[in-house]
């Protein structure tokens, strides 16, 4: 690993310098052979003894400079002044194919300053879980942060229940979040606040370099991402769980895998988080709560904007009213696209929502509902498909198909763009689930079954059949558990 720590050269008070703690019998689960190549790490260096030990925080590598850093965040609305990296260490950056800076973090690392009451740890439940889903989020074109390997501990980690440990080494262009600007303005760090902001922009917005206003560019980079990666998850069927300001990333990405879930048939106030008793962070919330997000980023970075308060507070205010545009475009976009369309007519929308109306009322597979459109696109014959629409649907495609008409592109041109827009597979929770059972039993068959195919989502053959079905009823998962 080349390691160049841009975030490590800032000041002490951005961060506490700590190695990982070392476990006690490090076994290794799976490399991410095509991400350790993008980075310039030799996946077989990585699968060595060597490299197990150091993802597991044996053994810290040549030019790594692990540091824990220090952020603060609003969590299901309540303010928490400090919470910071209580089970995870920053190695350090390196630059990968395209130029671009990426952090390695190992999660679930040990002991922190930052580790308040927890045990610094991850069991392997939450570790295969965030391999599997934030590969395939990658693979189905969504930012996000990457999973670049996952060992075990040989250690346990007590629950509610005795469990294998983890450690995940946790690719991101940084893990810099709302809340990490928050910390600083909460202690009434402006020069702390102001190097953060001039560190972000050059590393994530560097056209914004030199910009008049750069809090107000940030705060606009950090809207338009936002807008974008929600719109991105609608589009899937994503839900985060935990929309928290310190899981939000100032580069757009996602990250923070806990209670995630895919939803199987569509129901808009899905919610699966055991810990989300009122659906604050329910899929239909996600794009109110993105916005409430941004409103805390924007009151943060609000001193930098204006030296009188009204005019700071007027600026916050028009920044954060685009907000709800950008993402109905960008989501309106996405569910075009979707449906097979390269251009967009007023009547769209509505033709959008009767869909999704349909859907929920019929409680149809939200993926395969996609998928079986994309098929209809091109009138071919499907032996045995997957779903088929319920009468209900008859006018529906009917109108669908006279707006397709409407396009300048050929049926075959749609049917390609909708395969390649429309995935097969998503991680399906009951099949997570199932890795992860299978996993304490010691067979990893299912979780690499799962890593790997879902590589490819939008490739569909017949011996993908189980993985692309929807849970049979007693197989349908009500909850999910982050295991912090
Ligand atoms: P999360 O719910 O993963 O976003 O974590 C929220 C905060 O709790 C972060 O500061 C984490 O570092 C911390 N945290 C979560 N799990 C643990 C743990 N097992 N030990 C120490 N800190 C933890
Ligand atoms: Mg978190």
């Amino acid at each position: 690993m080349k390691f160049d720590n841009s975030f490590a050269r800032l000041p002490e008070r951005f961060y506490v310098r700590q190695a990982p703690v070392p476990v006690a019998d490090p076994g290794l689960v799976r490399v991410n052979q095509a991400l350790a190549g993008f980075l310039g790490i030799d996946p077989a260096w990585l699968e060595s003894e060597t490299g197990v030990h150091v993802i597991a925080g044996n053994q810290v590598p040549d030019g790594a400079d692990p540091i824990a850093t220090v952020y603060a965040g609003h969590q299901f609305g309540s303010w928490n002044p400090r919470l910071g990296d209580g089970r995870a260490i920053l190695l350090g950056e390196v630059i990968g194919e395209d130029g671009e800076r990426y952090d390695i973090q190992l999660k679930g690392s040990g002991l922190t300053p930052f580790s308040r009451g927890g045990d610094g740890r991850a069991p392997l439940g939450p570790i295969l879980r965030e391999y599997i889903v934030s590969e395939a989020m990658a693979a189905l074109g969504i930012p996000t942060s990457r999973t670049l390997a996952a060992v075990t501990t040989g250690e346990f980690v007590y629950r509610e229940q005795k469990l294998d440990g983890g450690v995940l080494a946790r690719v991101a262009r940084s893990h810099i979040r709302i809340g990490t600007l928050q910390f600083f303005a909460s202690v009434n760090d402006m020069d702390g606040l102001k190097l953060l902001v001039d560190h972000v922009i050059a590393r994530h917005y560097p056209d914004q370099i030199g910009s008049e206003n750069p809090a107000l560019s940030l705060l606009e980079q950090v809207i338009r991402g936002q807008a974008s990666l929600v719109a991105r998850w609608q589009g899937v069927g994503f839900i985060h769980g935990v929309m928290n300001t310190d899981n939000m990333l100032l580069s757009g990405e996602t990250i923070d895998y806990g209670p995630c879930a895919f939803m199987d048939s569509y129901d808009s106030a899905a919610v699966y988080s055991s810990i989300d008793h009122g659906g604050r962070y329910s899929y239909r919330n996600q794009p109110a709560v993105a916005h409430w997000n941004l409103a805390c980023l924007a009151q943060t970075l609000m001193p930098l904007f204006a030296t009188d308060e009204d005019s700071a507070s007027e600026i916050a205010q028009q920044a954060l009213d685009t907000f709800p545009d950008l993402f109905l475009q960008e989501y309106f976009a996405a569910l075009g696209a979707k449906l097979g369309f390269a251009t967009s007519q007023p009547d769209d929308e509505t033709l959008v929502q009767d869909f999704l109306d349909l859907l929920e009322s019929n409680r149809c597979d939200f993926t395969l509902a996609f998928r079986r459109l994309s098929e209809l696109a091109a009138n071919a014959a499907i032996i045995q498909p997957l779903f088929d629409f319920p009468e209900s649907f008859t006018d529906w495609l009917t109108r669908w198909r006279e707006r397709c008409a409407q396009e300048p592109i050929s049926e075959a041109e749609r049917h390609d763009q909708m395969m390649t827009t429309n995935p097969a597979l998503i991680p399906r929770n009951h099949l997570v689930e199932a890795a992860i059972a299978q996993a304490y039993d010691k067979d990893f068959s299912l979780f690499h079954q799962l890593t790997e195919r879902l590589s490819q989502p939008f490739e569909y053959s017949p011996a993908d059949e189980y993985l692309a079905t929807p849970p049979r009823p007693d197989q349908i998962v009500q909850q999910t558990f982050c295991g912090t």
